[in-house]
């Protein structure tokens, strides 16, 4: 029998509307800020994304862009007067920067309670710690949308393949935090294909078009394609969506699977952020 499809721009769309009321009845929203610097194509995308979504849902959005020549300084000190803004919950800053911009810095100078991506050192500290208070969207995502199948996952192997700091590891993690036993794979790992076919649950993060196959696919496995490759003016994923459609029990596809999930799980966060901010 082919794959459940898990519509995941259904699934994002229900949790906007969610939000949209919520939002509708307060008297200050929350409010997110975005930050563009360069003119990378894709990233631009993402961000007009973000700050359409901001808007549909009636956040105070801010958009700062800089050019591809802007320097450390002028970032540090717009985040840092993000920081004090009071209309400001959470900060965004796109990532790739260019190079010679140190991301590491930038990322780790947003505070804590407003680093709406998760990826501060301090948000991967907790996540990691198992005591989450703001996690990678992306992460987020992939897990609601396991969730969203109702399939039990306790004690079920789950494999991740990608071990980046904003996708592949802070899912491995948030599995394990739900008891799954966790397998990451990466691009220096042996024999992928015979540990994915363990997987109860296989989180693809990598980048590479159709590099999991039906092969490395365990019959009635939740298959979760992270993925964005453009491959001939089309946007696909990590998997071979139609032939592993065949063998998997629920797969998402590319689009309409983690992308619009990932912007829901931002804005959540962004509202989290807020009432983080009451308690400080
Ligand atoms: P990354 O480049 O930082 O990491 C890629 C990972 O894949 C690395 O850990 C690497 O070891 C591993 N890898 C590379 N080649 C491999 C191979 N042949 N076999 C197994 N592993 C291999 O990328 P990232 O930021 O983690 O993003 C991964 C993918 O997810 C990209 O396509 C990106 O565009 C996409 N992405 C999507 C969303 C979304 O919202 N849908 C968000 C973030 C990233």
């Amino acid at each position: 029998m082919p794959a459940k499809i898990i519509d995941g721009k259904k699934i994002a769309d229900g949790i906007l509307e969610n939000l949209k009321s919520k939002v509708k009845s307060m008297n200050e929203k929350p409010g997110l800020a975005l930050v563009l610097v360069g003119d990378n194509p894709a990233s631009e995308i993402y961000v007009n994304f973000k700050e359409k979504t901001c808007k549909e849902v009636g956040f105070y959005c801010e958009r700062h862009n800089f050019g591809k020549d802007a320097d450390e300084m002028e970032l540090l000190n717009l985040v840092t007067q993000l920081n004090n803004s009071p209309k400001i919950h959470g900060i965004l800053v796109q990532l790739p920067l260019p190079k010679q911009i140190d991301e590491n810095l930038i990322t780790n100078s947003i505070l804590p309670h407003k680093d709406v991506d998760g990826f501060t050192a301090v948000s991967l500290g907790h996540l990691f710690s198992g005591n989450t208070i703001m996690a990678p969207a992306t992460a987020m995502a992939v897990m609601r949308l396991i969730e969203s199948t109702g399939t039990r996952i306790e004690g079920k192997n789950a494999v991740v393949v990608g071990r980046s700091n904003i996708v592949g590891k802070p899912v491995a993690m948030m599995l394990l935090e739900k008891n799954t036993t966790v397998t990451i794979c990466h691009s220096k790992t042996e024999g992928i294909a015979e540990k994915a076919r363990k997987a109860d649950i296989l989180v693809a993060a990598v980048g590479k078009p159709k590099l999991i196959t039906k092969e490395m696919v365990k019959e009635g496995a939740v298959v979760i394609d992270v993925g964005i490759n453009r491959v001939n003016g089309k946007i696909v994923g990590d998997v071979d969506f139609e032939n592993v459609k065949e063998v998997a029990g629920f797969i998402t596809p590319v689009p309409k699977g983690v992308g619009p999930m990932t912007i829901a799980m931002l804005m959540e966060n962004t509202l989290k952020a807020m009432e983080l901010a009451k308690k400080i």
